[in-house]
C-alpha cells in the first residue's frame, strides 16, 4: 500500500503548489544589477573572487547559518561561577562562523589594507552579499572597519591597534589585545540624555597623569547603547577638561586586569536579535585619548561617515534578498490560474519592488566609487553630500519594501521560519542607528551650508544624464530653484533630501541601466504617477521586463 491508496485515510494530503527553499545558487552571478555594477565602478577584477564567494552566501549551508545566529540569540553571563566579573557575551557557533568568514574575507579591512582602485566597490560588494545571508553580525564588522579612519588620527594608538584590527584573524577570546591575533572593535557615544545630540554626553574623563592626545585617562560614565560589547575596544565619546573628547576603550587593562566596563544587560531588541547591545557602565575604565582634545566628534565623524555607507550597503543588500525572495516565490506558486509572477497586477508591484531595489544598488556602487577616489575633488565632494543623501533614502525606503515583498509571499511570509520577519524587523534598524532619518537631512543642509561646492558637485553629476528624459530635466530645474531658496529649509529638509535622492538614482539608471527600468523609475518617482504605494507603476512601464532582469537563474 503506497500513500495513495492508503485506505485508513491517514495520509490526508500531498503539498502542492509550494515553492522551495531559496538555496544553493549564485548570489553573485544571479544578481544583474550588482555584477554589473561592480564592473562599471571599478572593481572587474573581484568578479572571479565575487563569483566564488556568491557561490558561497547562496549555499544553503551558508543561508542556514543567518536563521540560526538570529533564533538562538546571544546572552550575557556578567560574572563567571566563582563571582568574578567577566561581561561575557555567549553566541550560537553559526554567529562566530559569520564573523570568521567576514574577517578571513577581509570585509573589515580589506579596502584599508589593499588600497588599490576598486578596493571599496570590492568589499562592498562581498559586504552585500554576507548582510543578505545575515544582517547582525555585520555590525562589529562594520565598525571595525570604520574604526580606521579615526584611529590613524593619533598614530601611536594607531601603530599599536591598526594591524590586529585589519589582520585578517577572527579571535572571540576574551583576552588582553596582546594575547590575540586578531581584534574587533566598537563604538559607544550614545547616553540616555542624548543619541544624535551627542554634546549632552555626561561621561567624564579624567587624566590619569598627563593630559592630551594619546594620554591615558579614566571614564566615569553610562552608555545606553553600546552593540557587539565582546568586542575588543570602543570609540567612546566622554567629557575631558576642554569639552568632548574621543577615547580608545579596551576591554582589557594592559596589565592583564579586567577594564572596569561593565555591561549591565543585553537590549531586548525587535529586530537585529544576532547582534549584542547593551547598556554598559564605565567605572573609572581607561581610555586613550584619540585627536584633539574637545574635538571628539570631528575625530569620531570619520568612523561615523564609514559605518553610514555600510547602513546604504546593508540596507541596499535586504532589497535585493527580498527581490530574490519573492521573485522566487511567485515564479513557483499560482493562484487563479496562473503563476503570481504571470499575473498582471502582481508583476507590477514585483517590477516596482525590483527598480527600488535596482536603483538603491546603482547609488550604493557610485559612492563606492567616490570612495575609492577621493583624491579627485569632484569624487570627493559628492560623497560627503551623498553619503546623508543616500543613508537616508535607502535606509528609509527598505522596511516599506520589506512589508510588501512580505505580502507578494502571502501567509507564509509572515511565519517565522521565513527569511521574511528577520528582513522585515532589521529593516528600520540602519535609518535609526548612525544618523537618524531627520539627523541625515540636516546633515546634508550643513554640507550645503558649509561646503557649497557639494551642491555643484551634485548637479554636475546628475547633468551627465541631462536631455536624457523630460521627467529628470523637470525634475533637475525645479529641485535647483527650491534649493535656492533659503527660506524654512529645516522644514522643509526631507522634501529636498528626497528629491536629491531621486534626481541622482535617475541619473544614474538612465545612463547605466536599460531604458525599460530608467524610464520606469523615472515616471513612477519623478513624475509622480503611482509611488503611493508600491504596484502603481504607469500602464507604459514594461513589468515584465524590469522583472525578467531580476530573475535569479538557478
Ligand atoms: C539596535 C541599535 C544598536 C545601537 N548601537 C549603538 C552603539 O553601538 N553605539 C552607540 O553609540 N549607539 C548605538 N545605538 C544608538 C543610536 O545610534 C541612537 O539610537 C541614535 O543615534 C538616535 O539617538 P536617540 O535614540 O537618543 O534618539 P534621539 O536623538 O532622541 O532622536 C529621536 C528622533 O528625533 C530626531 N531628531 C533628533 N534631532 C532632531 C532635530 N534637530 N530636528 C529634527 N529631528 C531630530 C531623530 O532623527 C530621531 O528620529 C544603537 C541603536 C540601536 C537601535
Amino acid at each position: 500500500m503506497n500513500d495513495q491508496t492508503d485506505r485508513y485515510g491517514a495520509v490526508t494530503h500531498e503539498v502542492l503548489n509550494q515553492p522551495t527553499e531559496l538555496a544553493d545558487y549564485n548570489m553573485f552571478g544571479a544578481d544583474t544589477a550588482l555584477t554589473e555594477a561592480v564592473c562599471r565602478e571599478g572593481a572587474a577584477w573581484a568578479v572571479h573572487d565575487l563569483t566564488r564567494f556568491g557561490a558561497l552566501t547562496g549555499s544553503a549551508a551558508y543561508l542556514e547559518l543567518g536563521h540560526l545566529a538570529n533564533k538562538y540569540q546571544p546572552e550575557l553571563d556578567t560574572h563567571d561561577r566563582f563571582g568574578n566579573r567577566v561581561d561575557l557575551i555567549r553566541f550560537h557557533p553559526s554567529y562566530h562562523t559569520l564573523m570568521q568568514t567576514a574577517i578571513d574575507e577581509g570585509i573589515h579591512s580589506a579596502h584599508w589594507t589593499d588600497p588599490k582602485p576598486g578596493a571599496h566597490v570590492a568589499r562592498a560588494a562581498k559586504f552585500f552579499l554576507q548582510s543578505q545571508v545575515e544582517a547582525g553580525h555585520g555590525c562589529p564588522i562594520t565598525m571595525t572597519s570604520a574604526a580606521v579612519p579615526s584611529l590613524l588620527l593619533q598614530p601611536e594608538l594607531a601603530a599599536r591597534w591598526v594591524p590586529k584590527i585589519t589582520a585578517r584573524s577572527y579571535d572571540p577570546r576574551n583576552l588582553p589585545s596582546d594575547q590575540k591575533t586578531g581584534l574587533t572593535i566598537g563604538m559607544a557615544m550614545t547616553e540616555k540624555q542624548g543619541g544624535s545630540d551627542v554634546r549632552a554626553n555626561t561621561t567624564r574623563a579624567v587624566p590619569i597623569d598627563t593630559e592630551g592626545p594619546g594620554q591615558a585617562y579614566e571614564l566615569v560614565g553610562h552608555k545606553y547603547f553600546v552593540s557587539a560589547p565582546m568586542c575588543d575596544a570602543f570609540l567612546v565619546l566622554a567629557q575631558s577638561a576642554k569639552g568632548l573628547s574621543c577615547f580608545l576603550m579596551p576591554r582589557w587593562r594592559p596589565d592583564g586586569s579586567k577594564n572596569p566596563m561593565q555591561i549591565q544587560r543585553l537590549k531586548r531588541k525587535m529586530g537585529n536579535t544576532s547582534n549584542a547591545s547593551s547598556e554598559t557602565e564605565l567605572r573609572g575604565a581607561l581610555a586613550w585619548m584619540v585627536g584633539p582634545e574637545g574635538r571628539g566628534v570631528p575625530t569620531i565623524i570619520e568612523m561615523v561617515a564609514m559605518t553610514r555607507f555600510d547602513c546604504m550597503i546593508g540596507s541596499s543588500a535586504a532589497m535585493r534578498m527580498a527581490v530574490s525572495q519573492v521573485l522566487h516565490h511567485c515564479s513557483a506558486r499560482s493562484a487563479f490560474g496562473k503563476r503570481l509572477i504571470d499575473q498582471p497586477l502582481m508583476q507590477n508591484v514585483l517590477a516596482d519592488l525590483v527598480l527600488e531595489s535596482e536603483a538603491a544598488t546603482m547609488l550604493t556602487f557610485r559612492i563606492a566609487r567616490s570612495m575609492d577616489n577621493r583624491q579627485d575633488a569632484h569624487e570627493d565632494l559628492l560623497a560627503r553630500l551623498i553619503m546623508a543623501v543616500g543613508k537616508y533614502w535607502i535606509c528609509k525606503r527598505t522596511p516599506a519594501h520589506a512589508y510588501e515583498a512580505m505580502e507578494c509571499i502571502g501567509g507564509s511570509g509572515v511565519m517565522e521560519d521565513s527569511p521574511m520577519p528577520r528582513l522585515y524587523r532589521e529593516a528600520p534598524v540602519n535609518a535609526i542607528w548612525e544618523g537618524s532619518g531627520n539627523v541625515q537631512c540636516l546633515d546634508v543642509l550643513r554640507a550645503l551650508q558649509k561646503t557649497p561646492e557639494v551642491l555643484t558637485a551634485y548637479f554636475s553629476e546628475v547633468a551627465r544624464a541631462a536631455g536624457l528624459n523630460a521627467d529628470l530635466d523637470l525634475h533637475l530645474l525645479t529641485l535647483k530653484t527650491d534649493l535656492a531658496d533659503h527660506a524654512d529649509l529645516e522644514l522643509r529638509a526631507r522634501d529636498l533630501v528626497d528629491r536629491m535622492a531621486t534626481g541622482i538614482q535617475a541619473a544614474l539608471l538612465l545612463q547605466h541601466a536599460p531604458d525599460y527600468v530608467a524610464s520606469a523609475f523615472c515616471s513612477s518617482r519623478l513624475a509622480g504617477v503611482g509611488q503611493h504605494q508600491y504596484g502603481a507603476l504607469p500602464r507604459t512601464a514594461q513589468v515584465g521586463r524590469i522583472i525578467e532582469r531580476a530573475l535569479i537563474s538557478e
